[in-house]
C-alpha cells in the first residue's frame, strides 16, 4: 500500500499515489444515492434513496471491496471521469480539488474529525433510506443545501470555509 505523504490533498489530483485518491473521500455518501435524470432537459434531481450496499445509519459502503459483484454499475470515480461526472455534489473533495478549491474546514483531514462531515449537514447518514425498501424514486426528491459553515470550534487557517 502507498504511504500517504504530509498534506497529499494539497497535491494535483493527478499526483496522488492509489492509497491518497482513496484518502481524499469525505465518506459523505452523497454519490451512493440514486438521481433521476430528466430525459428532455438532462437536470438531474437528487433522492433520498440509496444503494443497496449503503448502511443508512452511517452513509458507508457495507462491502467496498466487493461491491462490482453486488452493484456492478457501481462507478469508480477516476482522474479520467472526475470532472465529467454532473451529479458529484459541489461538496465533494474530488470535485473541489478538480477544480482547484481547497477542502473544506469540515473534512476530516482538515479537521482531524470524521464527524465533522456530519455536523455540516453534508453526510447523509441517518436521512435516506435503502433502495430495497423505498419504492418510487419520485417520492423521494429531495434538495440537499449547502453544507453549514460553523461546525468546528476553531476555524483551521489556510482553507476555505465550507
Ligand atoms: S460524493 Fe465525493 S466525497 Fe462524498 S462519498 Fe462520494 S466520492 Fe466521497
Ligand atoms: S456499491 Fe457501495 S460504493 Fe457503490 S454505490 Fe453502492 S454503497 Fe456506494
Amino acid at each position: 500500500m502507498d504511504e500517504l505523504r504530509d498534506r497529499f490533498w494539497e497535491l494535483p489530483l493527478a499526483e496522488l499515489n492509489r492509497t491518497e485518491w482513496e484518502a481524499l473521500c469525505d465518506g459523505c455518501g452523497r454519490c451512493c444515492l440514486h438521481k433521476i435524470e430528466d430525459a428532455d432537459t438532462g437536470e438531474i434531481e437528487d433522492t433520498n434513496v440509496a444503494c443497496k450496499l449503503l448502511d443508512t445509519e452511517t452513509a458507508q459502503c457495507c462491502d467496498y471491496r466487493n461491491r462490482k459483484a453486488f452493484v456492478p454499475d457501481c462507478l469508480r470515480l477516476t482522474l479520467a471521469i472526475v470532472e465529467e461526472v454532473p451529479w458529484l455534489p459541489s461538496s465533494c473533495a474530488y470535485r473541489r480539488r478538480a477544480a482547484g478549491r481547497s477542502l473544506p474546514n469540515w473534512h476530516y483531514l482538515i479537521s482531524g474529525d470524521r464527524e465533522a462531515v456530519k455536523r455540516a449537514g453534508v453526510s447523509v447518514a441517518g436521512r435516506v433510506v435503502s433502495e430495497t425498501e423505498a419504492g418510487p424514486l419520485e417520492h423521494h426528491i429531495v434538495d440537499w443545501g449547502a453544507p453549514k459553515v460553523a461546525v468546528l470550534n476553531e476555524e483551521p487557517s489556510g482553507n476555505e470555509p465550507a
